[in-house]
């Protein structure tokens, strides 16, 4: 049985205060469309994933890098579903799911209830029950109450069999029917419904947006924790860089870049809680870009990579190593300026010093060591 699943994301409206249109919009750090990509094509059951994309918007769908197939829609939702369907017509799939691409939080239980109830019926959709009183109300005013008594609320993917939805699309063509579903049931074909999610709801608002960007903060829940440690040596020089703040001292520290031995260390810890590699893998030394380079560039790469996995930054810790410099009088302005470089509360970061008791290469004043940890929240897999 071959499933597709066609996201509809070529419609223009609710811009959301924004140029693009809002299933361009970030949410928790990547486009709101990707949400939906990237949830149906982890489903086991669907075996491809297609965008029906706003042939304007050809350029943001690319900057999402959602790594999925799109063909162009029209200039109605419907069209748009039929569009998409039609550009599957070469290679048909046994079942399709049309999905809206501003619902970020379908999930797998979801799309397989609609998926199972394709075996007794064409058509299945998701839905929920209202629960709200229902009004009619003209010009402020209630006119009269509506009976919620076999009313829901209908929700996507909707799904159904290919060829009986495409023929149904086909037969609708020139209409401005509000979803597949009423499609479908113009075409006599019986639309099953199955037990929709409130997390599954459209945004359509900025208050929608706020909702799920609130959503998937409470959803962070896969935690991570990296350590980095790193050591420069003192060499010529009247100053040394330390965690963004630069002090003046009677040697300064040897190294590629500015040779700040706490973003660094931070860098590698941040890395480290995404299991991404080091920041000897992502700045070579050997490269002349990075020459003399501020490390602040590091670490904030290091961040951007988090938010690109859809996850925070919790704190960040770090101990700096060393008999001199004294750091106690300018914790304060590194802890300022690390918050800075990450985007980070001031109070999710820590800056530490001590001495090694005048032991080992530390205690002899032969450089500075940073021992540095890093928590991070990802999202759930
Ligand atoms: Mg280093």
């Amino acid at each position: 049985m071959r499933v597709a699943a066609l996201i509809l994301a070529a419609g223009r409206g609710l811009r959301l205060g924004s140029d693009a249109p809002k299933q361009y919009l970030p949410l928790g750090g990547k486009a709101l469309l990707r949400h939906s990509v990237d949830r149906l094509r982890r489903h086991p059951k669907i075996s491809m994933v297609r965008c029906v994309i706003s042939a304007e918007d050809s350029a943001a769908f690319a900057a999402t890098g959602a790594d999925v197939s799109t063909t162009f829609g029209g200039s109605t939702r419907q069209e748009s579903a039929r569009l998409g369907l039609e550009s599957l017509a070469d290679d048909p799939p046994d079942l399709v799911l049309i999905h809206d691409a501003a619902r970020p939080f379908v999930d797998d239980a979801l799309v397989d209830r609609v998926l199972a109830a394709l075996s007794e019926a064409p058509g299945a959709v998701p839905a929920l029950p209202v629960a709200d009183s229902l009004r009619q109300v003209a010009d402020g005013r209630i006119v009269a109450p509506l009976s919620r008594e076999g009313v829901w609320r209908t929700q996507t993917p909707q799904g159904f069999r290919y060829p009986e939805i495409l023929g149904a699309h086909r037969a609708a063509a020139g209409l401005n029917l509000t979803d597949d579903a009423e499609v479908a049931a113009r075409a006599g074909l019986e639309v099953r419904v199955v037990a929709g999610a409130e997390d599954n709801f459209k945004i359509t608002t900025a208050e929608d947006l706020a909702r799920a960007e609130s959503l998937l903060a409470r959803r962070l829940d896969d935690l991570r924790v990296g350590s980095g440690f790193d050591v420069h040596r003192f060499g010529p020089g009247d100053h040394v860089t330390l965690c963004g703040v630069r002090l003046p001292h009677a040697a300064g520290l040897v190294g590629h870049s500015d040779a700040d031995v706490g973003l660094h260390a931070l860098t590698d810890a941040v890395l480290g809680a995404l299991g991404a590699d080091d920041i000897g893998q992502h700045f070579p030394p050997s490269a002349p870009r990075w020459k003399g380079a501020p490390s602040e560039v590091f670490l904030r790469r290091a961040a951007e990579l988090v938010a690109e996995r859809g996850g925070r930054i919790a704190h960040l810790d770090v101990t700096l190593l060393c008999e001199s410099p004294r750091v106690g009088p300018h914790r304060q302005a590194m802890r300022a300026r690390i918050a800075e470089i990450v985007g980070l509360d001031v109070e999710r970061v820590s800056v530490k010093a001590t001495t090694t008791e005048r032991l080992g290469f530390l205690g002899r004043g032969e450089g500075i060591a940073a021992q540095a940890t890093a928590t991070v929240r990802l999202p759930a897999a």
